[in-house]
């Protein structure tokens, strides 16, 4: 079966995948809204798959916001049924990771974004304060004594001295090293692009000389975080629809569920296509079942 996948799909086909499917996992950049600007349809999809009953959940690796404000933003743009509870992000789920699982005793550093500290506050895990003096170096500041978890996130005022006290801090190895999510870049408008989290994770392995244990897509924890919410979720009921091959696709591959690529984000078909064609099987991970080339084309479905 060397060939399975990459099925572009349409009209009656899209309509028997959305009545055989009860459980809609969705990326959010790329499929659902391009920054600040929804894709056109993406609300009035959400929102009819939502009052059909079907079960809606939100995964994203964007680790810089709380779920509280990705609320507010699903509403600003015209997601206007979308609660709380349907919203997994990275940071939400390395909360749930650094309290359930490790059951983290002592401090955490994180280098991130505001919104990752306060979901961890949320989750009551106890992050070493920043002390904004300007002028400290790594010769003459001050570690934490109690550090158990370094947790490395996309921070837009990353600076030398948190990458040489998280490289300290992983020197001892009973210290955790996490990472929200490992994505390398993301898609800006006029053609410029975001370091991702994986470049800053990327550059604390070089220095310590380990690993970093993944939260995000394409692990399979993110999923593990829904399944105990949403008790008795099905893999064979649901549907990952992505952007990103290398996350999303291979997140839903990983966790046993069909997939479905957009082509309104980062990944290309020829780029699908390649890795269908390709020799080495863990490519096929990759591979998403079906393909569309944005979400709007469910719209004819929820027609009589
Ligand atoms: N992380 C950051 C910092 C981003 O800006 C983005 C997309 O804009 C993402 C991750 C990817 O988010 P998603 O998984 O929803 O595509
Ligand atoms: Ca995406």
């Amino acid at each position: 079966f060397g060939f399975k996948g990459c099925q572009k799909i349409r009209g009656p086909q899209i309509r028997n995948l959305l009545e055989a499917k009860d459980f809609f996992l969705f990326d959010c950049d790329g499929v659902i809204w391009h920054g600040e600007k929804a894709i056109t349809g993406a609300a009035k999809v959400v929102n009819s798959l939502i009052r059909q009953g079907k079960n809606v959940v939100f995964v994203t690796n964007n680790c810089t916001r709380p779920r509280e404000n990705y609320v507010h933003k699903f509403y600003r743009l015209g997601f206007t049924d979308v609660i709380l509870e349907q919203i997994f992000s990275s940071s939400y789920c390395s909360a749930l990771y650094l309290r359930d699982v490790v059951k983290v005793c002592g401090q955490v550093f994180v280098i991130g974004c505001d919104g990752l500290r306060r979901e961890l506050q949320e989750a009551g895990i106890p992050c070493v304060e920043e002390a904004d003096d300007p002028d400290a170096t790594i010769y003459d500041c001050a570690l934490a004594p109690d550090v158990k978890a370094v947790l490395v996130g996309h921070d837009d005022k990353l600076t030398f001295l948190k990458l040489a006290k998280a490289s300290c801090y992983l020197r001892d190895p009973d210290c955790l090293f996490l990472a929200t999510d490992n994505d390398p870049w993301h898609p800006l408008s006029g053609g410029r692009i975001l370091p991702g989290s994986g470049s800053l994770t990327a550059a604390l392995e070089v220095a310590s000389g380990r690993k970093a244990t993944v939260i995000g897509k394409p692990s399979r924890f993110m999923f593990e975080c829904i399944s105990s919410q949403f008790r008795g979720v099905d893999p064979a009921q649901c549907l990952m629809v992505g952007d990103r091959l290398e996350t999303d696709m291979l997140f839903g591959s990983n966790c046993g569920l069909d997939t479905m690529l957009t082509l309104t984000g980062v990944s290309q078909i020829e780029e699908a296509q390649e890795y269908r064609n390709s020799d080495l099987t863990t490519n096929h991970s990759l591979v998403p079942d079906y393909v569309v080339d944005t979400i709007a084309d469910f719209l004819p479905a929820f027609e009589e």
